[in-house]
């Protein structure tokens, strides 16, 4: 661990050198790189657009629900309130709009077959009796089926192959849909409103504060409900990748979700850091970056800052909670935070590739850490001196990304955009204002 006069120092030429408190790692920012201001201008590429109701322009918009494995739950508004539709019939999926749908993944990072045979893991008899209801109609069977062949065609199976399966091939690769733990929630539109070009598409910073917070809290029902299916995932890691640069093979706002049976490197090293100095995440993130003045937005749940250390130009927003874990945090919290996640988005705009991380305290370990989502631009690519000298070239210091973002927050506030939070100078930066050490557990 680095002092703190170490973690971060501009020299005399204005190059400003970083080392992540958590991670190591080392980031040099070079002066007279140029930072261009976040515009949300069609870029030259982009080409005018024909719009129709329903969307139909990838296999994540609504004309095209049966083009992904059966709907585990769908988030259906009804005169202003939201509802959670859980494990609907196939033939009902038309009767409602899904403002966010949570399907399972087509390819699994962490396979159903890892579970089974790594850990004996069953389908939950609540899992099994959904999948039989499913297979027991005609149209849950057809559907099925043609995701699985689907399935098998882009898995570079030939036709003859596909055409043997059985029904009882069918529902043996299908438990993967109904009790695997890798998941996405897909939102309701493709375009923003009232887009007339591609690149109007409707990034997580489109939606309204109160869409974005329905996002939130329904991805947490999920984390939820893959934990009380299956008892050897000890982390499920969530995250949002936008825009092909960064990972999305579509560009249709998309969280996904992946149960794993360990907590990652990333977080076992953060537990261990956390259990040698308790109040770290306070003296040596948010403590830290409002005394460097990297603080930029602030409520009285959460509060957002300009990371130091990152590869990439890099958001963090941290809760204030003295609850842990997503699913721990009370509605007025989770407001907050996602208060807080929403306006980083709608400030950086829908043109910038980005990848959304969530990092929180494993359910099985005791250690306190407050739940914080980074938010890394991927506007960068680390070529052969990062990979030689382990140093990296991050273009955006800290000080530029949060002079990118400021503006914008506060013409995003005026317009009504974003609201429930201070920002900048606003802020009152009180010392240890994270209360996760006083958790319980
Ligand atoms: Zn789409």
């Amino acid at each position: 661990m680095y002092g703190l006069s170490r973690m971060y120092y501009e020299m005399p030429d204005g190059t400003i050198k970083q080392v992540n408190p958590f991670t190591g790692t080392e980031v040099w920012t070079v002066p007279g790189r140029g930072k261009k201001p976040i515009t949300n201008r069609p870029p030259a590429t982009a080409t005018k657009i024909e719009r129709r109701e329903p969307e139909n322009y990838c296999n994540f918009c609504r004309s095209s629900y049966l083009n992904v494995p059966p709907e585990k739950a769908r988030l259906v508004a009804k005169d202003g309130r939201y509802e959670i539709l859980s494990n609907i019939e196939t033939r009902e999926y038309l009767n409602s709009v899904a403002e966010f749908r949570r399907v399972p993944n087509l390819f699994e990072i962490v396979t159903m077959d890892y579970w089974r045979l790594n850990h004996g893991y069953k389908l939950s008899v609540k899992n099994q009796q959904w999948k039989d209801r499913i297979l027991s109609s005609t149209e849950g069977r057809d559907h099925v089926r043609r995701v699985i062949e689907l399935k098998m065609r882009l898995s570079g199976k030939t036709e003859q192959e596909i055409s043997t399966l059985s029904d009882k091939d069918i529902a043996d690769h299908a438990d993967a849909f109904f009790a695997g733990g890798h998941e996405l929630v897909i939102g309701r539109r493709h375009y923003r409103d009232g887009a007339e070009y591609s690149s109007d598409l409707c990034s997580s910073g489109c939606l309204t504060a109160q869409e974005h917070f329905e996002y939130l809290r329904f991805t947490i029902a999920a984390m939820n409900d893959i934990y009380a299916n299956n008892r050897y995932v000890r982390y499920v890691s969530v995250f949002q990748n936008w825009l092909a640069p960064a990972g999305a093979s579509f560009d249709h706002l998309h969280k996904q979700l992946v149960a794993i049976d360990e907590w990652g490197a990333s977080v076992e090293t953060e537990v261990e850091l956390a259990r040698k100095n308790p109040n770290i995440y306070n003296e040596f993130v948010v403590n830290f970056a409002a005394y460097s003045n990297l603080v930029f937005a602030e409520n009285d749940y959460a509060v957002a800052l300009a990371d130091i250390g990152h590869r990439y130009p890099t958001l963090a927003v941290y809760s204030k909670a003295a609850n842990l874990r997503p699913w721990e945090l009370t509605g007025e919290e989770l407001w907050g935070f996602s208060c807080l996640v929403h306006a980083c988005h709608a400030a950086m705009g829908n043109q910038i590739a980005c990848n959304e991380e969530w990092y929180y305290a494993p359910r099985d370990a005791l250690v306190k850490m407050p739940l914080h989502v980074l938010i890394k631009w991927r506007t960068n690519n680390p070529a052969g001196f990062e990979g030689g000298t382990k140093i990296y070239i991050n273009p955006i210091s800290p000080p530029d990304l949060r002079d990118m973002i400021v503006p914008r927050l506060y013409e995003l506030r005026d317009h009504g955009h974003i609201g429930g939070l201070k920002i900048a100078e606003e802020c009152p930066c009180e010392p240890n204002s994270l209360r996760y050490y006083l958790a319980k557990s």
